[in-house]
């Protein structure tokens, strides 16, 4: 099958299936932004799902998303930081991306602001540690409040919610709570502090459905959209 089959086929069959959970939980289908987690995929493959109509590009390894972005210069996409984030990489994170979803401590908002290239704000989301693992980045639960109000003031960043990778669950229910408890502290901290925050990243090959179900406004799927990494 040709890269623009193939990217057609599996762009329908992920969108239908979140329409699908989006029908469930009444929710629109607008509401929520697919975003391709194209680490270790090819620009050629890439390129064939943004020209059927995918809009949002997630790497997460710097150097390699750099030099795909020159060979992808001409797509039209919005790209996303979703990897973990060193501070000594921060510049070239402002300068290459337009969402940052890994943020969990104030000195990377504060350097990806200084550092921010361009007049208009860096999109950024705090990172949800939710099930408190050293592996992983992002901010326990309990210091993500406080820590949003600090960002919240740091111009040239705008605050736009959480992000979280929680462990896999095999059941449903389990997923689904998970992601509840995100969307509850996002209610609490914007009723706190005055905030208007109102994006959930949240939702992966595995557990999309779920992540939908429970208020996700981005998806972030690799292995389901464009196949196994090479
Ligand atoms: C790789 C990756 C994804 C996509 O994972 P799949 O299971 O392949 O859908 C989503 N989010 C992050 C942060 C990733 O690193």
């Amino acid at each position: 099958m040709s890269n623009s089959d193939y990217a057609a086929e599996r762009l329908a069959a992920i969108n239908s299936k979140i329409e699908q959970a989006c029908l469930s939980a009444g929710r629109t289908l607008d509401d929520v932004r697919l975003i391709g987690a194209s680490k270790k995929q090819s620009p050629d493959l890439i390129t064939a799902f943004v020209k059927h109509g995918l809009k949002h590009l997630g790497e997460n390894y710097l150097q390699e998303a750099v030099s795909k972005q020159e060979k992808l210069s001409n797509l039209n996409v919005e790209w996303h930081f979703i990897g973990q984030i060193q501070s000594n990489k921060t510049k070239t994170i402002a300068q290459h991306f337009n969402w940052v979803h890994g943020v969990d401590r104030l000195k990377i908002a504060t350097r990806l602001a200084s550092q921010n290239p361009r007049p208009e704000n860096i999109n950024v989301l705090v990172q949800l540690n939710p099930d408190s693992e050293n592996s992983k980045g992002g901010v326990l639960l309990k210091d993500a409040a406080t820590l949003c109000d600090q960002i919240a003031q740091i111009d040239g960043l705008k605050l736009h919610g959480f992000m979280m990778i929680p462990k896999p669950r095999e059941n449903h229910n389990e997923q689904a709570a998970i992601f509840a408890s995100a969307k509850q502290l996002l209610n609490e901290t914007n009723q706190r502090y005055g905030l208007s925050m109102r994006h959930l990243s949240m939702g992966m090959s595995s557990d999309l459905s779920a992540a939908i179900e429970e208020g996700s406004t981005m998806v972030r799927v690799g292995t389901d959209l464009f196949g196994a990494r090479t």
